[in-house]
């Protein structure tokens, strides 16, 4: 047959919070190939709760490997050149699951999850001087909703199943890295426990310094040792793919998993912001601006989160970043298309927003999971205020793009605040930033030009470039200038500063409305 020649491929399971993508990339060039993505679904089973189905999850991941392949099949490009796969995921989601069944024992609980609202209360209420950054100094993060360990203390006092296969040694705890390794390792049948340093960071029972679980972090949650996955580098070989051989996926079978990485780590290495000082604004369901702080842990001053940016490699030293993390952006989009009705997909938000192209005075603060950073506040609730006899739903939506760019501000002034160098521009990628209106409001609000690349899918491909470079695989350059012909568009402030200032300080006057809600 004609098959089309390539050098070494290299794949991503990318598991997002809104779905889940396979794609392929070419080690040489960084090209995307060919992919495949599939929609999860979100369930709100009360007010506040927010759940995924594992199963569906895992689901979603083999049938956009087998959609993929077959579209490679089609192109003519042989599967069995793929050379490894990177895992890239939403973060802090919880999952316990029966290492003898192999079956989950609760659904997936989203990181926007606030069922532990009241817990967090109370664990915030012990501590000396009520102090939510109690914890900081060994996880760079605030006790919060956010977390996982909050989580899955939820799952041990609330799920009889939990419980009972704590107690009989058969739990396994993880993120979405570790559920999805441990079952395309084999599963039951010897799957692979294990998680990367990146998503332990974010359970807040990884001490960011000495790289490994705490064991007085796990006494504080009362949390065993033993349910936790192994902690591993971003970039090495996990186990190798073991999947049913009847699929034409089956061609990956032995193919070794050898990335990994939370997916705004991922989207960090895939803009390759290897530099301290380098950042990257992710805009998917949430929204997350990260800043490589190189060797050092950086603690923050203005309510930014301390986490672990990447280890790549086993000997390789770990970067780390400060994080500005936005619960609500894309989010928003989908609230206006389910909850309202006001679109029938989210790209029509662009031309309703456009077609008025102000939100005419109204403010919309979308904290329907309190807000994150700076304020880190559980109780915040959403408002929009500012309406008039004449706001429609143009208006409405104006506001919401709005209120993405509004709260990036937020974040980027604490990350200059905290760094003392100011950044000059800002490197964006993910869902939302296929919306040029978005870009260019976004743009206006910072007052800095604001550079996307033409290729969008940054995660992943910080995801394949783990995967690929890893000991034993070595198949991808980590150097920026073998990728000099990745391209990019720039967007440059267009409105004068003064009329960016008057809507912000409109914006922070809104907000101070929703933190005061629940007082
Ligand atoms: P995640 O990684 O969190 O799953 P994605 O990066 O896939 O998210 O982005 C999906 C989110 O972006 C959804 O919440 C969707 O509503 C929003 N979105 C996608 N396209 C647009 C668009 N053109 N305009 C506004 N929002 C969009």
């Amino acid at each position: 047959s004609n098959r089309v020649m390539l050098g070494p491929l290299v794949a991503a399971i990318d598991q997002g919070t809104s779905s889940t993508r396979f794609l392929v990339f070419n080690a040489k060039t960084a090209e995307l190939l060919s992919h495949h993505q599939v929609e999860i679904k979100q369930s709100f089973p009360k007010e506040g709760w927010v759940e995924e189905d594992p199963k569906e999850i895992l689901q979603s991941v083999y049938e956009c490997m087998e959609r993929t392949c077959e579209k490679m099949t089609q192109l003519n490009i042989d599967i069995s050149n793929i050379k490894a796969i990177g895992v890239t995921n939403q973060r802090e989601t919880t999952l316990v699951w029966d290492n003898e069944t192999g079956e989950p024992l609760y659904s997936a609980i989203v990181w926007l999850d606030l069922r532990t609202q009241s817990t967090v209360e109370r664990l915030i209420n012990k501590t000396p001087g009520r102090n939510k950054n109690h914890l900081k100094h060994k996880t760079g993060l605030p006790i919060s909703t956010y977390f996982s360990a909050v989580k899955l203390r939820w799952l041990m006092d609330n799920v009889t199943e939990v419980q009972e296969a704590v107690r009989s040694h058969r739990a396994m705890f993880g993120t979405v890295d570790s559920w999805l390794i441990w079952c395309l390792t084999g599963g039951k049948s010897g799957g692979v426990h294990c998680t990367d340093v990146t998503n332990a960071s974010r359970t807040m029972l990884f001490n960011i310094h000495t790289m490994d679980w705490d064991p007085e972090l796990c006494k504080y949650f009362d949390i065993p040792m033993e349910i936790l996955p192994k902690v591993r580098s971003s970039s090495e070989i996990y186990g190798l793919m073991k999947i049913c051989s009847s699929l034409k996926s089956g061609a990956l079978t032995g193919v070794p998993i050898s990335g990994c990485l939370g997916d705004q780590s991922a989207a960090l290495v895939g803009q390759m912001c290897f530099q301290d000082g380098q950042a990257k604004n992710t805009y998917g369901t949430g929204c997350f601006l990260l800043r490589n702080t190189g060797s050092k842990p950086v603690m923050s001053d203005h309510g930014l989160l301390t986490t672990v940016a990447y280890k790549l490699g086993r000997d390789t030293p770990a970067c780390y970043a400060l994080e500005g993390s936005v619960a609500i952006a894309g989010a928003v989009v989908r609230w206006l298309k389910d909850n309202l009705g006001i679109v029938q997909c989210s790209t029509e938000i662009e031309k309703l927003a456009a077609a008025v192209g102000t939100s005419y005075g109204c403010y919309f603060v979308p904290a329907f999971s309190g807000l994150y950073a700076p304020y880190w506040e559980p109780s915040a609730r959403g408002i929009i205020c500012g309406l008039t006899q004449f706001t429609n739903r143009s208006h409405l939506s104006f506001a919401a793009l709005e209120a993405v760019c509004f709260q990036t501000r937020e974040i980027l002034d604490a990350m200059n605040q905290d760094s003392g160098i100011p950044l000059t521009q800002l490197q964006v990628d993910g869902g939302m930033t296929s919306n040029r209106l978005l870009m260019q409001l976004q743009a206006d609000i910072l007052c800095i030009p604001v550079v996307k690349p033409s290729m969008p899918e940054t995660t992943a491909l910080g995801a394949a470039m783990a995967a690929g470079a890893a000991e034993g695989v070595s198949v991808w350059s980590l150097k920026p200038e073998d990728l000099s012909a990745v391209t990019s568009e720039k967007f440059e402030p267009q409105i004068n500063p003064e009329e960016s200032e008057f809507r912000y300080a409109r914006w922070k006057k809104a907000v101070q409305k929703a933190m005061d809600w629940e007082t």
